[in-house]
């Protein structure tokens, strides 16, 4: 198999920081010469690249536990590519490779930035979904952070998108019951498919307070948090004492021009004894070998199924991006670059 190498790429770049939601204007695609790889470099062409809801926060000018993107310059991402050409020993052309150097069709880098992939007959975009970042932070933030036990009832928002579809199918492995919230009836089928016991479709069922009353009546042990805002109010109200709750996002609040009011209920919290946390994926990489270990188990052996939604093109990335804020994708979303 040959692995041409390339002269051009395109990129995607902020040209400038959003106000609320971003719109088209605030990106632009730009063509770049690509080089030779130069002593130590390898180039790579992107097969797959990432779009996830953090890339908002490096939108915003401010500090954060990732610096902000550069206007001008190209956005950065996980991605997944090929190795076309290798100045450096450790890579040979066809090599799959791991990279934060999504948001662009090819690129020169140290081999040092890349990390080679073996895929274990995986489609390698599972590397960008659950056997990567998202899975990774379903698994730690499930089992780490929240402690789940078997018998204990869990609640999980976003539970059709990327992270959530894994926290779900986890939380079954452990013996516990799921309660899924989701935007849509098709969301909530897919949930239902993949063993959640009680779905909830926010969108036409938005008192989540009466909902989860009606599916948990004994209340939830463990909230996974996604979403935010009236999602969390809910889960307070319906946590029983000592409940513990696994904070990984708020996407409902990533747009909000001033910060909204904390949760009206946060009092509960007191009287319920309730653990709040958050947490961020990159302080469990020093588990990724554990999270790795057991994930391909699960794959293996049939128990964790995934869904995926994918646009093509990096024209297609901006939009595929705004995707995840409209609710329009099911599982991860991805871009393949053709
Ligand atoms: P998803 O694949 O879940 O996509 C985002 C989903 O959020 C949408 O599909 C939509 O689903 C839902 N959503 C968007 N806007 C709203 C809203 N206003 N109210 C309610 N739901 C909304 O994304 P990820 O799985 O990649 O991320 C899920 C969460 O996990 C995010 O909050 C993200 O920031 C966080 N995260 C945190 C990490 C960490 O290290 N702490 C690492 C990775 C992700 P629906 O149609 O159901 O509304």
């Amino acid at each position: 198999m040959t692995h041409p190498t390339l002269t051009r790429s395109r990129e995607i770049r902020l040209t400038s920081r959003p106000e609320g939601l971003p719109q088209a204007s605030n990106f632009e695609v730009a063509a770049v010469d690509l080089a030779a790889p130069g002593e130590g470099q390898v180039q790579v062409k992107n097969l797959f690249m990432s779009v996830d809801p953090y890339m908002r926060g490096r939108m915003y000018d401010r500090p954060s536990y990732v610096p902000p993107f550069e206007i001008g310059k190209a956005m950065q991402g996980h991605a997944i590519g090929e190795v076309t050409a290798s100045n450096s020993p450790a890579f040979k052309p066809g090599d799959l490779v791991n990279s934060m150097f999504g948001w662009r069709e090819g690129f020169n880098a140290a081999a040092e930035t890349l990390q080679k992939l073996d895929a274990q007959g995986l489609p390698p975009q599972a590397f960008l979904g659950v056997a990567g970042m998202p899975g990774l932070t379903a698994w730690a933030g499930l089992t780490k952070v929240a402690g789940v036990k078997e018998g204990e009832t869990v609640f999980v928002s976003a539970a059709a998108g990327a992270v959530g579809q894994v926290v779900c199918q986890i939380a079954k492995l452990k013996g516990a019951t799921v309660i899924g919230s989701a935007g849509g009836a098709d969301k909530c089928a897919w949930l239902r498919e993949v063993g959640v016991d009680h779905t909830i479709d926010y969108k036409a069922e938005p008192n989540l307070t009466a909902a989860l009353a009606r599916v948990a009546p004994k209340g939830i042990d463990v909230y996974f948090e996604n979403v935010g805002g009236v999602h969390l109010e809910a889960a307070l109200n319906a946590a029983r004492p000592f409940a513990r709750f696994a904070l990984c996002g708020m996407i409902a609040a990533y747009n909000d021009h001033k910060p909204q009011p904390g949760p009206s209920n946060i009092v509960l919290a007191v009287g319920k004894r309730l653990r709040l946390q958050g947490f961020i994926v990159s302080d469990f990489m020093g588990q990724s070998g554990e999270f790795a270990a057991e994930m391909a188990g699960w794959i293996k052996a049939g128990k964790i199924k995934w869904r995926e939604t994918v646009d093509e093109g990096i024209e297609a990335a901006p939009g595929a991006f705004l995707k995840l804020f409209a609710g329009e994708n099911v599982g991860k979303m991805l871009v393949k670059l053709t």
